[in-house]
């Protein structure tokens, strides 16, 4: 089984459950709608990586997240995520109103950071992703549609949330599509200070 990294201990999340279009620009850059209630996907143990991949059968597209660890069905620990997408295969999938597993689901298409137990207000968090400096993502709690704590409660009442599962929070605007070679630093914050950091060379 993949793990992650929880304050310098190995956990083994069994899922990661994922909300789409959390954001209104994101939604209105793919041209979705804004949601009246969470959209709502899963990747499987099998998707946790720490390895950035930037090609898995097509270019794959980052999608920068804040993303908490669960312990008793509740947020106790804060991350960064990067949600890897066949956005191509994705676009294809939604037109036939199919689900979007192959899209969203592949090995390797849920990379994380290490977590931390959340100790700072939860309203206060936000994150930057920069591609070697050049800032394109940027992104805070306070413009989510669906807050965190309530997320967690709308997933715990069709499917049961175990430790160590981990819940990401939706993307704001700005995704792309990866480069091999280029260096993808996600950095959170609680209001301006910085809390965890951390750089991947995508392969
Ligand atoms: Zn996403």
């Amino acid at each position: 089984m993949n793990t992650i990294d929880y304050s310098g201990t190995q956990v083994i999340p069994s899922k990661v459950v994922c909300v789409g279009r959390n954001y209104a620009d994101h939604a209105k850059e793919l041209g979705n709608n804004v949601p009246t209630e969470p959209v709502i996907f899963m990747k499987p143990n099998s998707a946790v990586s720490d390895v950035l991949s930037s090609f898995h059968h097509e270019p794959l597209h980052y999608e920068t997240e804040l993303s908490f660890l669960i312990r008793g069905g509740k947020i106790a620990g804060v991350g960064l995520g990067l949600d890897l997408t066949k956005r191509q295969l994705q676009t294809q999938l939604k037109a036939g109103a199919l689900p979007w597993e192959r899209a969203k689901a592949f090995d390797g298409s849920a990379v994380f950071s290490a977590f931390v137990e959340l100790s700072v207000a939860i309203d206060s968090l936000n994150f930057t992703l920069t591609v070697d400096g050049e800032l394109l993502q940027k992104g805070s709690v306070q413009q989510m549609l669906f807050l965190p704590h309530d997320l967690v409660a709308h997933i715990n009442t069709f499917s049961t949330l175990n430790d160590n599962d981990i819940v990401m929070t939706g993307t704001p605007e700005g995704v792309g599509e990866l480069k091999s070679g280029a260096h993808y630093n996600v950095t959170l914050y609680a209001g301006d200070v910085s809390v965890l950091s951390h750089c991947w060379r995508a392969m």
